[in-house]
Parts: C-alpha cells; sequence; structure tokens
C-alpha cells in the first residue's frame, strides 16, 4: 500500500517535506467491510486548509495521518452480502492505493451513466457545488448576467453551462488564453476574460455591458475586487472559494477595504451566501437525475485532466494550486 502522509503542516505552497511517500502493508477487511483498490484519485483545492490546524467546517488532517480525499475504488473483497469484487465505488479513502472502509460508508456508482472518473467531477462533488451554489443561492433568472471565477476548472465549467440553460449571459474569469477560449468554444460561455491581462479591469466591465447579476465566488482577490465594482443592486453572491487565499502568508497589503466594501453591501442590497455542498445532501437524489440527463442529451460537456500516478499527487496538487490544471484533476492511480 503506498500512502501519503501529513508529516508537517505547510506554511505557503506544501512540498514533499509535508506530505511523505510512505509504503505499508496492504490492510484486511474485518467484518462489514471491504478491501479497495483505488482507481481514481480525487485532487480538490480544499485539501490545502485540511493541511492547516485552524478551525474550518471540517477537522484537519492529523499529523502522521494519510491525506484525506475522496476516490474512485474497485472492490477488491468484500465481507458485506451487498458488496461484491469488482463493485466501483466511491469513499472518502484518502491518498492512499488500498484501504479498508465500512460498506455503509460507501456509494456504489452506476458506469453506464458517466465513467468512474466523472463520478468525482461533473457527476461527483465538484458538479455538486456548481449545482447547489447556483441555483440554491445564485438564483440566476433569464437574461440576467452572470460571472464565474475560475471558469474552466472543475465547478466553474459546470455553473456556466447550467447559468446558459437558466438563459443568462455568461462571463468566465480565468488564468490563461487557452483556458478562456475553451469555456467559449466548449462550453458556450458569452465571454472570458484572463485575469492576469494589465487591463483585465476594462476588459471585465466590456463584457458585462448590463453590469452583473450574480458573481459565483471560487477565488478571491483581485478577481472579487474587480467584480465588486461592477455588480448590480441585488446581486447574489454564492461563496464557494478563495483559492487566490490558499496559500497566503500574510494579509494583502493597501488600506482596509472592510468599511467600503459593508457599505456597498448595503447600498445595493447584495446578497452573499457562504455555502459547503456537504450541507446539501438531500438535493444529491435531484442533482443526480439531473445531470444524468444533461449529459446524456449533451447539455453539459466536461474536461477532466487526468495525471497518470500515484507517485505523482502532490506535484499535481501543487500545480491545481497555480493553475496548471486544465479541468477537473484526477490522478489515475491503477
Ligand atoms: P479548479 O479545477 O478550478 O482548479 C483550481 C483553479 O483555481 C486553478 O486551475 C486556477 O485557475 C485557479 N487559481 C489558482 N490560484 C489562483 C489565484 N491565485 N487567483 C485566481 N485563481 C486561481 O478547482 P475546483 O473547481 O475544484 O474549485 C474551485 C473553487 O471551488 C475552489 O476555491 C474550491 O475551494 C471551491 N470549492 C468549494 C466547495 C464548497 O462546498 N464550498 C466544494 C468544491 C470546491 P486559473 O488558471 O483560472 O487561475
Amino acid at each position: 500500500n503506498q500512502k501519503f502522509t501529513l508529516v508537517k503542516r505547510p506554511v505557503g505552497m506544501p512540498d514533499e517535506t509535508h506530505l511523505k511517500l510512505e509504503e505499508s502493508a496492504i490492510p484486511t477487511a474485518g467484518e462489514d467491510e471491504v478491501l479497495l483498490q483505488t482507481r481514481y484519485l480525487s485532487l480538490d483545492p480544499y485539501m490545502r486548509g485540511r493541511m492547516n490546524d485552524s478551525a474550518s467546517y471540517a477537522t484537519p488532517v492529523g499529523l502522521g495521518e494519510v491525506m484525506t480525499g475522496e476516490a474512485v475504488s474497485e472492490v477488491l473483497e468484500s465481507r458485506h452480502p451487498d458488496l461484491s469484487p469488482g463493485d466501483m465505488v466511491i469513499a472518502r479513502t484518502g491518498w492512499q492505493t488500498h484501504s479498508v472502509a465500512r460498506a455503509d460508508a460507501l456509494y456504489r456508482i452506476d458506469p453506464g451513466l458517466a465513467p468512474p472518473s466523472a463520478w468525482l467531477g461533473v457527476m461527483g462533488m465538484t458538479g455538486f457545488t456548481a449545482y447547489v451554489g447556483l441555483l440554491e443561492f445564485g438564483r440566476p433568472k433569464p437574461g440576467e448576467t452572470v460571472v464565474v471565477s475560475a471558469a474552466s476548472g472543475a465547478v466553474g465549467q459546470v455553473v456556466g453551462q447550467i447559468a446558459k440553460m437558466k438563459g443568462c449571459r455568461v462571463v468566465g474569469v480565468a488564468g490563461a488564453n487557452d483556458k478562456c477560449q475553451h469555456v467559449v468554444d466548449h462550453y458556450g460561455f458569452d465571454a472570458c476574460v484572463n485575469y492576469k491581462d494589465d487591463n483585465f479591469e476594462d476588459q471585465l466591465e466590456k463584457a458585462c455591458p448590463n453590469g452583473i447579476d450574480v458573481y459565483f465566488e471560487n477565488v478571491g482577490g483581485k478577481v472579487f475586487e474587480a467584480v465588486m465594482k461592477l455588480v448590480n443592486p441585488f446581486a447574489r453572491i454564492p461563496v464557494c472559494g478563495r483559492i487566490a487565499h490558499y496559500n497566503q502568508t500574510e494579509l494583502p497589503e493597501g488600506p482596509d477595504r472592510l468599511v467600503p466594501f459593508m457599505g456597498q453591501i448595503l447600498i445595493k442590497r447584495l446578497m452573499f451566501r457562504g455555502f459547503i455542498q456537504s450541507d446539501h445532501h438531500e438535493l444529491l437524489p435531484q442533482f443526480r437525475r439531473d445531470m444524468s440527463q444533461w449529459l446524456e442529451e449533451g447539455k453539459v460537456r466536461y474536461q477532466e485532466d487526468v495525471v497518470e500516478g500515484f507517485e505523482n499527487a502532490l506535484s499535481a496538487f501543487q500545480g491545481l494550486l497555480q493553475g496548471r490544471n486544465r479541468g477537473k484533476l484526477v490522478i489515475k492511480v491503477s
């Protein structure tokens, strides 16, 4: 069994001094448990937060523990009547090649609806995040302008396509020209702006001639500040993530912007809504029904960035925090 263990808490970018690749014996399944072999490991920005020892919505990974994460695995041995060898399941088994899990902690996927890796992305956690955040908290109406940051990523690409189905003008923000081109050409975004361009703020304003009604916040930082200048009265801002700040080691420079920011919330009657997808389990069946239909009808398309080899998980994760991925990042383990 190969596994990545958290041995030291990172300040800034995590590297091999924080996450160590180790070998251990393959575990054995007890009663009501199954032995699993990881096929695809999902790599997600939230993992950076779990390496910190600070209060959050979830407990941090302990030092010496296997790094947390969700994976699609194949059942190798089963000591539970409901699961058989060969079944494909999703579980939070962490960054390791083999694991044991209680059968009732697993979700058996239907590879007929979508390929196994897609159950970590468009049919899984990140697709669900887009669905919940946009529909429950963004509440887009036909004709409105929806802006989404990290637009070409796992969550962003789905947000934009659902917003298009709702009849909105959709503007993406991403950190590379090929990413911008991709969301316009493949997902039907109306426009996409590269936040690394010098005239980013002007480009964003031109792309949103009627202002912004919904901003799906994935990044924070300078993108957030540019968007705030363009939001319309009664805009809704689902706060999904703030990846620009995950590796930050000190507070940003410059004057404290809290006072004008609070003023804008009041004057424009803005609605900010932080959300965590796992609080909304009751919507999962409805999401799976809708998404499998959209995939079948070709209304939602998706891009995965599949990195081969378990040992490459750390460098791929570093790339995710720097924008190297193109679409949902997964490790093909075996
Ligand atoms: P992505 O597939 O979008 O990958 C992360 C992307 O973030 C990178 O490719 C990069 O794209 C962008 N990025 C990295 N650093 C910066 C930066 N400094 N400034 C701006 N953009 C940056 O990841 P996901 O779609 O999985 O996640 C998107 C967001 O959603 C994250 O913030 C994540 O934490 C959040 N999330 C929240 C959930 C919830 O329940 N609330 C659940 C799942 C995800 P680029 O090249 O465009 O910069």
